[in-house]
């Protein structure tokens, strides 16, 4: 019985959150009293790999071949489940990142284990997680009583703690079959180099009350300035102001910022359902009616347009 935790590289790098899913996988693993192993598919430098014995993996099993190069689905989570079979390990935990929430059931299904997706905690004595439910609008405690688990952690829910381990690496080449190949993923083309969505840290956001698509230079701005990302609500990306992977709600992403910043945004419930979890939030709106103030921690009564060039320029300052 060991705990195996699924390493998501992207351009060959891991992220904060394939950090904190290491971390949170090695508390469990000393719950356990049990080590953790990682597996890591795609191409990955052998000194980013030993990063990740930084936060308690003991062991990585490395999955390079070419048709493994770009992420597919199907094939990644035969690859998981078969690494999880080598290991003996009846724990295995991802980041419930946008590849990560495709999968979980995957994997779950091929170990017929237990999911539980979204868990924002670490399981307690009768493996009981709590989990965001309802679009993040309610947690759950969720039991489960399979002999395999299988648990994808929120982002930004556990956070990063370093545990030393000597790690070592080890060549896997699991049989993936060509039905779990159909669809190959051929080339990726990175669309933007700004900070990604799901995985900031801070992220500040625009409604409606921006106007239109031409303000919002100043979103941009601030966000550069705070190394955050930019999101926004439905109606925008629906207008075409903004894309769609920047729609965060109910009907789009999910998000637990540390920091989130909402402009000209009313706080509709479906909005909330999916930034309430947020650690610290802002609102800027200049109805000091606007629902959306009744869950932020600060909020600026104000217009848009005077509020925020002010916070530019003081940062600028600084
Ligand atoms: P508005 O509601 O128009 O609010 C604009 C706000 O800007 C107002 O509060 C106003 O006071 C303020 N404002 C105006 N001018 C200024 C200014 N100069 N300075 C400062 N403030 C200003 N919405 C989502 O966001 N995400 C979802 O996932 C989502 N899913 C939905 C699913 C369903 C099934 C349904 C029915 C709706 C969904 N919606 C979703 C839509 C949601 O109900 C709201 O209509 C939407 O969130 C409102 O967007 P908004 O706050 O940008 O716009």
């Amino acid at each position: 019985m060991s705990v195996l935790v699924y390493v998501e590289q992207v351009e060959g790098k891991f992220k904060k959150s394939v950090f904190e899913a290491v971390s949170y996988a090695k508390a469990i693993a000393d719950q356990q009293g049990t080590s953790l192993s990682a597996v890591s598919i795609g191409n990955v430098a052998d000194s980013e790999l030993n990063e990740l014995g930084k936060y308690g993996a003991s062991k990585v099993l490395k999955v390079e071949a070419d048709q493994l190069k770009n992420f597919v689905n199907q094939a990644y989570a035969a690859v998981i489940a078969e690494a999880a079979k080598k290991e003996g390990a009846n724990i295995v935990v991802l980041s419930n990142s946008f590849s990560g929430k495709g999968l979980a059931p995957r994997v779950a299904v091929k170990l017929e284990a237990g999911l539980i997706d979204g868990a924002v905690d670490l399981p307690t004595g009768d493996f009981s997680v709590k989990k965001t439910a309802f679009s993040g609008k309610a947690f759950a405690i969720t039991t489960l009583t399979s002999a395999n688990k299988v648990i994808a952690l929120n982002p930004n829910a556990f956070g990063v703690k370093e545990n030393h381990t000597n790690i070592t690496i080890e060549a896997f080449s699991p049989e993936v079959k060509s039905s779990d190949l159909a669809a190959i993923v051929k080339e990726i083309v990175r669309a933007t180099n700004k900070v990604s969505l799901p995985d900031a840290e801070i992220v500040v956001s625009g409604g409606r009350g921006l106007k239109g698509p031409e303000n919002w230079g100043m979103v941009e701005e601030l966000a550069d300035l705070l190394g955050a990302a930019t999101a926004c609500s439905k109606p925008v990306s629906d207008a075409d102001w903004r894309p769609h992977s920047e729609h965060v709600g109910q009907t789009g992403i999910a998000i637990s910022p540390n920091l989130y910043i909402a402009i000209g945004i009313s706080g509709a419930i479906q909005h909330l359902a999916g930034v309430s979890s947020s650690k610290v939030i802002v609102v800027i709106n200049k109805d000091a009616e606007a629902p959306f103030f009744k869950v932020a921690d600060y909020g600026i009564v104000g217009d848009a347009f005077e509020v925020v060039p002010k916070i530019i320029a003081a940062l600028k300052a600084h």
